[in-house]
């Protein structure tokens, strides 16, 4: 099967790029992400920068308690810039 459009999981980050929607982050997930959940690895990056995770609504809990459990979370919000629903 041939498809003409990337495969947003090879992305390292689905947002930034606006041509197509952001799919959610979970492994395997190809449902359009309508969260995005800010984070930051101290460890890793600086005080201000923020990684993103994008996730549909049944993921977001996941995703979002892996991140509190590492103490990466900063925020959750709702994606925005979705046309239409
Ligand atoms: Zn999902």
């Amino acid at each position: 099967m041939t498809s003409s459009f990337p495969d947003p999981h090879n992305r390292p980050d689905a947002l930034g790029e606006g041509t197509t929607p952001p799919v959610c982050s979970a492994k395997g997930c190809r449902e359009p992400a309508i969260w995005a959940l800010r984070w930051n690895n101290p460890r890793l990056h600086s005080a201000g920068r923020r990684k993103t995770w994008v996730a549909c609504d049944a993921h977001r809990a996941q995703l979002a308690e892996f991140l509190d459990l590492r103490g990466f979370l900063r925020a959750t919000e709702p994606l925005a810039g979705q046309p239409g629903q």
